[in-house]
């Protein structure tokens, strides 16, 4: 099973917290879509033989292409690839930019999955957060998403600004249940320091709220989420049975992705590229071909182990004993069995057969735990 991401680097404005790659100006929009057609043909032979099952346009904001665009690209993709007819087709979008019209061009595209960027319900946090948005919107923008047929809407929610506690942390949380989407991605607030936040945090301006609450904060949307239907099967990622994100699962199993785009990575299991991070070096590249739009590494045993450990330990599916034993050397997968025991003493590892996963306390460490993990 193989994936194509699609970067689609445009924004209206710019969120203060986001580190992503995006622009604000969409001056260069038809050149960029003109580049990404482009780099589809270069790229044919990455995948070679590969059923796509899933196709991800993210961002930036896939929302501001026009119907032309979008349609492009997807028509130039099912023509070159093997596109598995029942393929998850997900577009992130933003509240504001879902009218009706919007709606109806999405469906005439086959889009089946729409990731919507809501954030928050609460207006003074998206004023400070600068969303493009209001929180009438987020709400609104969902119903008439399921009026218009979509069923398969995943919402994106962030915890632990300044304005996150417990009681509003809840109130979120029963809006978002309430609204009866099948998926939901919830990310806690990290300072990004080539940000807005992170300068005024850098200034004092701004403060970041301590480990403790943001603990409580992600143990409560568990709890929630959990006991409305919700499977958690990735740290920031729950979704009802039959709606978890095929694409983002392809990348938590090591499975091939193909990205296209500026920033855009690729996997083809032995080496990782990453094309530039810049939209008007990225189009002249790929125009002139004389110069590379992407650079690459060839993963090392120990990487591939690492990336493995740490990837795997976040889902449902966790760490299984026979892949790392088939896959990696002996004395890394002797490493891992030394060091497993200690957490699994603590309670925050369980042993499932031949499956490590996290329990409910181990959730609260994972990063730590995987990289104590690391060979
Ligand atoms: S959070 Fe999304 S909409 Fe906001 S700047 Fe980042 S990519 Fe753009």
């Amino acid at each position: 099973m193989s994936g194509i991401y699609i970067h689609i680097p445009f924004c209206k404005q710019a969120c203060h917290y986001c580190d992503f790659h995006f622009s604000t100006s969409l001056q260069n929009k038809g050149l960029l879509v003109n580049s990404i057609l482009s780099e589809i043909d270069l790229r044919l032979n990455y995948l070679p033989n590969k059923k796509i099952e899933s196709i991800y346009f993210g961002g930036g904001t896939p929302s501001l292409l026009s119907e032309k665009e979008t349609f492009l690209i997807l028509e130039k993709i099912y023509k070159l690839y093997n596109v598995s007819k029942d393929a998850e087709i997900t577009l992130e979008c933003n509240p504001d930019d879902l009218t009706d019209e919007k709606l109806k061009e999405l469906k005439r595209l086959e889009v089946n999955r729409l990731s919507i960027g809501l954030q928050s319900f609460d207006e003074e946090e998206l004023i400070w957060m600068n969303r493009a948005h209001t929180a009438k919107e987020s709400e609104s923008s969902v119903k008439r998403a399921q009026d218009r047929g979509f069923e398969n809407i995943t919402i994106d929610l962030i915890y632990g600004s300044k304005f996150s506690n417990l009681a509003n942390w809840k109130k979120t949380l029963n809006k978002a249940i309430a609204l009866d989407v099948k998926h939901i991605s919830s990310y806690n607030l990290t300072i990004e320091e080539k940000t807005k936040l992170g300068h005024d945090f850098k200034l004092k301006k701004e403060v970041a709220i301590d480990d403790e609450k943001s603990s409580e904060l992600f143990l409560e949307m568990i709890n929630r989420l959990e006991k409305n239907n919700f499977i958690h099967y990735e740290i920031s990622n729950f979704g009802q049975e039959g709606f978890f994100s095929l694409h983002n699962s392809n990348y938590w199993k090591g499975e091939h992705y193909l990205g296209l785009g500026p920033s855009a990575h690729s996997f083809d299991g032995q080496s990782r590229q990453w094309n530039v991070s810049n939209n008007n070096i990225y189009i002249k590249r790929i125009s002139e071909k004389n110069e590379s739009y992407f650079e690459k590494e060839i993963l090392t045993e120990k990487e591939r182990f690492n990336e493995y450990v740490l990837t795997s330990l976040r889902t449902i599916w966790g760490i299984d004993l026979n892949y790392l034993s088939a896959n990696f050397n002996t004395e890394f997968v002797k490493h891992y069995l030394n060091q497993i025991e200690k957490y699994i003493k603590q309670e925050t590892v369980v042993i499932n057969d031949t499956t490590y996963t996290l329990t409910e306390k181990g959730k609260l460490f994972a990063d730590k735990i995987a990289s104590e993990l690391f060979v």
